[in-house]
């Protein structure tokens, strides 16, 4: 059979229950699993044989949602993890460490640029912000020779800006390091960074994969593209001997469609622990059969939307890539064809005052510390999740003082436009 299509992949992958199984993936509610002899499970605890023996390093819950995630992106391997910031964090410090350096886009999640910024800082990591909008000479001109990886989000949130994937992983690429995507706003559904040259990519579950505000989650997935062993000495943890792990080689014993999971799960994981519960990842499967269909609605729903706050008198400006005009309309187009996302920002006339007044008069969208679910919610970003950002920070990441991040739901675009509608008059 040909390739399958990205609904089908949606609903059926990951998981196919042999004769007699249940249809829905089961959820492992087990920390332990038991075996019958000592050697045996010596053998899973060197990587000699593949299986469970804690579910703090696998379960059988997640291991079939990631491999759902890791079809839909079109990878090799993917683990969960407990959040989306673990997944940023783990992707990162699985290839960097104390002394190395990382190329980041400065339009990135307000907690990510925190992560980066302040504590992975303080873990002797150090960071260069760089423009999305920077040229090819200004993005290469941040590399150093301790650079390991550069970071982007696909849609930025909340400034909506849209990374250069092809740019971005061409630096990334002639300096021997990987270029790792935040596919969070758009999700595989509308792009699939793999297909246009990034290497590793994560999500913050917590939004549209699960799409019902019902569980925080992370995934990281590999393309199992990057030859870590043509840089060895850049990439000694997945090229040499872990002693940690009996003297395993992670390129060597897992190829490079294995080693990167496979090393994020076996030291990452075993020390930090950042597991997802099973329980949530069975709700993030069930979350994932319907991101093809809930994300086109999102997606008409927010073009209306931004159609509709375009034409008003209130409002001082809007930035959503499908909207003709837009800054990023044609690198939407190019890299998001079927729709981007369902976030829309604007600034509301009168600045940040005004802009408390008309959140706090909407009827239908609730203020919420959320994104991309199906209920539609809002939130002032540089007094709540940007709020530890300083004016010069703010600015650099897109944040400007009166911008409102607007998350349409599945409701009934009439109805969220008529909402505005009656918060701005
Ligand atoms: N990445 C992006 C793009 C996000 O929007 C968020 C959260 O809003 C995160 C990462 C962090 O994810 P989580 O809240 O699941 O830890």
């Amino acid at each position: 059979m040909s390739e399958l299509h990205i609904g089908t992949k949606c609903v059926q992958a990951g998981y196919s229950p042999k004769n007699g199984e249940p249809r829905q993936i089961p959820i492992v509610q087990s920390t332990t699993f038991r075996y019958e002899s000592s050697a045996e499970m010596g053998k899973l605890f060197d990587l000699e044989a593949s299986g469970y023996f804690y579910t703090r390093l696998q379960n059988p819950t997640n291991d079939a949602v990631a491999a759902r995630i890791a079809a839909l992106e079109g990878g090799t391997a993917a683990m969960l993890t407990s959040s989306g910031q673990a997944a940023n964090f783990f992707a990162v410090f699985n290839i960097a460490s104390a002394g190395d350096h990382v190329v980041s886009s400065s339009t990135i999640y307000g907690g990510t640029f925190n992560l980066f910024a302040v504590t992975m800082k303080k873990m002797g990591i150090d960071f260069t912000f760089v423009s999305p909008d920077c040229t090819e000479e200004e993005l290469n001109a941040a590399f150093r020779p301790n650079t390991k990886a550069v970071f982007g989000e696909t849609i930025a949130n909340p400034a909506l800006t849209v990374l250069d994937i092809e740019m971005f992983a061409r630096a990334a690429h002639s300096h021997g390091v990987p270029l790792i995507i935040d596919n969070t706003f758009a999700t595989p559904v509308n792009c699939r960074p793999f297909e246009w040259g990034a290497d590793i990519v994560t999500h913050s579950t917590t939004k549209y994969m699960d799409g019902h505000g019902m569980a925080v989650g992370g995934a990281i997935v590999d393309s199992g593209k990057f030859d870590w062993t043509r840089y060895p000495d850049k990439f000694p943890g997945l090229c040499t001997p872990d002693e940690s792990y009996h003297g395993v080689t992670y390129t060597e014993r897992f190829g490079l469609e294995g080693a990167f999971i496979t090393k994020a799960t076996a030291q990452l994981m075993r020390d930090f622990g950042a597991i997802q519960s099973p329980q949530n990842a069975f709700l993030l499967g069930a979350g994932l059969e319907s991101l093809h269909v809930r994300m086109k609605r999102h997606c008409e729903t927010a073009l209306k939307v931004a159609e509709f706050l375009s034409k008003s008198d209130k409002i001082a400006w809007v930035q959503y890539c499908g909207l003709p005009g837009d800054k990023y309309y044609e690198r939407g187009k190019k890299y998001m064809p079927g729709g981007s996302c369902g976030v829309v920002s604007f600034g509301v006339k009168g600045g940040r005052a005004a802009a408390e007044r008309f959140m706090g008069r909407l009827k239908i969208a609730s203020i919420e510390t959320h994104v991309a679910d199906a209920r539609t919610c809002c939130l002032h970003p540089a007094s709540s999740t940007h709020r530890q950002m300083s004016d010069e920070e703010l600015a650099a990441a897109g944040v400007s003082p009166d911008l409102v991040r607007y998350s349409c739901g599945l409701e009934d675009a009439e109805d969220l436009i008529a909402d505005i509608a009656q918060a701005l008059e």
